[in-house]
């Protein structure tokens, strides 16, 4: 707990004092010495729809739309659709849902294929101008002539007549060559330092068909050419990317500097959001999936949107934990503790409190009248007084956790043991007596007398009573699955470059129980609901998997940090 709070507090002192340094970049260049000076403050956010959004693009969506949102600009949502290959409709579906679910709104929405017909023009351009040339290595050729920190790549094509280059592409365009017979590269800097300067490809052949474009195009344009091209044309001032973009900056630069796009855009990086116990890697959360690990994109324990949702976040929690991490520009990891941290927070505010038993064992209070129930009000939330009170029934058989007994109790076991009062939450204190077992020694039931002086929860004169145990009455519980989940890694860096992470997962990430008892108020919670079960945790209705007549709960997550103790 000690750790989540430090990290709270240096990642809350970081985005103030380092600042928000994007802030800082963009309040200079609207000054009216500026580069941008006098213009509207125009952001993006550019995915790539081959896998669902994640925890980490989170952090990016909260900086694009945010700063555009407090210099009163505007914020673009590109689909970057430049691979055919990986993308899919339902990813474009998803994304859009999953922004809107947290409350940005977008202003254009376009494809990065909406301007494949300008970047192929932009494209002739350099190619005109001298600074485009068709090359005919293969991937593996080009990787070996790349040269070294000493010595400059080299291309046989490079100095191949503008005219040439001009046919050759068109034909590539046409469809007259086989994927991978050429590319076209970037004529920049064979020698340069920074391996993207080293004539980078620019568009390739993929005979394949396209969500959008159809079978338009045969030839792709590379991220690198189409995505300052598309920012220029849409008059993003600001492209606002993650840290391993910083190498592709001079290339961006190039770009809008050698083309004549009408604007001439901004990029700036930001450090990456790593969170500790799991990946933030659309490829590796594919492999997840494909290997079955997890049940898919959305599975509770997986770190994208969808699956946060699914587990109880809400949008608020999310954007608490972007705001509170601030916006950095070196690179940190996140304990996931402490997104957790911030969902406990707003739950404590607002979950309704109920009672549920996940491991349930019989208590008979020997001496309650049989056939007797009784009402006892309790207040749906102590936080919000204003969320009023609900009737919960107590009779003579009612369910407690199974580890709530020990026949003999360890030291400092203060529950249900022969001889002990433990009181039961909102109603009576009751005297543990004894209980019952099979032939196999195994606890079926357990014995109490209670003491109709304590309703209430009042221990009489000379009554030691040290623990509350939560319960659900027999005659009116409802039954319900319950799914409690762990870390999906059992190392802290599993996205680390040097790890496998197929080979770290956490065994006991995900556990079933089939016969839970919950109290009856529960049996009208609809799909995404969320409430605290006493000493349980905070629990939300699944969505995908509950039903009325099957009811599955998923534990969102624990009342206390028990993670960062272990
Ligand atoms: P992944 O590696 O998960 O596939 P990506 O960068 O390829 O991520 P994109 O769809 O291209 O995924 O990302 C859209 C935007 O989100 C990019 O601008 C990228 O900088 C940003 N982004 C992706 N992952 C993170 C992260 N972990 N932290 C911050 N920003 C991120
Ligand atoms: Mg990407």
């Amino acid at each position: 707990m000690a750790d989540i709070e430090e990290n709270k507090i240096e990642a809350a002192s970081d985005s103030a004092s380092a600042g928000n340094f994007i802030k800082s970049e963009i309040i200079k260049d609207i000054a009216p010495d500026g580069r941008f000076a006098g213009m509207e403050v125009i952001t993006r956010f550019p995915p790539e729809p081959n896998g669902c959004l994640h925890i980490g693009h989170v952090k990016a969506l909260c900086i694009d739309f945010g700063m555009a949102e407090q210099f009163g600009g505007r914020c673009n949502l590109r689909m970057d659709d430049t691979n055919p290959t990986k993308e899919k409709q339902e990813f474009i579906h998803s994304i859009e849902n999953d922004i809107h679910w947290l409350g940005f709104e977008w202003s254009n929405y376009c494809f990065a294929s909406a301007y494949f017909d300008e970047t192929y023009e932009y494209a002739v351009e350099l190619i005109k101008k001298g600074l485009a040339y068709v090359c005919e290595l293969s991937p593996e050729q080009v990787h070996e002539m790349r040269g070294d920190y000493n010595t400059p790549a080299t291309s046989p094509y490079r100095d191949r007549p503008i005219e040439e280059s001009l046919d050759l592409f068109s034909r590539m365009k046409n469809g007259e060559f086989p994927d991978g017979a050429m590319t076209l590269r970037a004529k920049i800097d064979l020698a340069s330092g920074n391996w993207n300067m080293r004539d980078p490809v620019i568009y390739r052949i993929k005979h394949e068909t396209h969500h959008q474009t159809g079978d338009k195009w045969c030839i792709y344009p590379m991220y690198d050419l189409a995505h300052p091209i598309g920012d220029a044309l849409e008059g993003v001032t600001h492209s606002l990317c993650s840290l391993e973009y910083e190498d592709h900056r001079p290339l961006y630069n190039w770009v809008v500097d050698n083309v004549s796009v009408p604007s001439k855009p901004r990029q700036i990086e930001f450090a990456r959001l790593n969170i500790d116990y799991t990946v933030l890697s659309k490829r590796k959360l594919r492999r997840l999936i494909e290997d079955k690990v997890v049940s898919g994109w959305d599975d509770p324990r997986m770190p994208t949107l969808a699956a946060l949702r699914r587990r109880g976040y809400s949008p608020a929690a999310i954007r608490s934990f972007c705001d509170q991490i601030g916006v950095a520009k070196n690179s940190s990891t996140v304990q996931w503790g402490f997104l957790e941290y911030c969902l406990r927070n707003e739950l404590n505010e607002n979950a309704t409190r109920a009672m549920a038993v996940l491991n349930p064992i019989k208590l008979i209070i020997t001496n309650y009248p049989e056939g007797l129930t009784e009402q006892f009000e309790v207040e749906n939330n102590p936080q919000k007084p204003e969320s009023g009170t609900r009737t919960i029934d107590f009779g003579r058989e009612i369910y407690i956790e199974a580890d709530d007994f020990m026949e003999v109790p360890e030291k400092k076991y203060f529950r249900m043991f022969p001889g002990n009062y433990v009181r039961l939450k909102g109603t009576y204190i009751v005297k543990c007596t004894g209980c019952k077992k099979d032939e196999f020694g195994n606890v079926t039931e357990v014995y109490a007398e209670y003491d109709e002086s304590t309703r209430g929860g009042n221990p009489s004169e000379g009554m030691k009573v040290k623990g509350t145990i939560h319960w659900v009455n027999c005659g009116t519980a409802i039954d319900a699955e319950v799914r409690l989940f762990e870390r999906l890694f059992d190392i802290p860096d599993p996205d680390s470059a040097n790890v496998d992470f197929m080979e770290h997962i956490n065994p006991n990430s995900l556990t079933v129980l089939k016969n839970c008892k919950l109290e009856p108020s529960l049996a009208n919670a609809r799909p995404g609901d969320g409430f605290q079960f006493l000493r349980l945790g905070y629990f939300c209705v699944d969505s995908e998997d509950s039903s009325p007549e099957h009811l599955v709960f998923n534990r969102s997550v624990e009342l206390k940090d028990s993670y960062s103790k272990k």
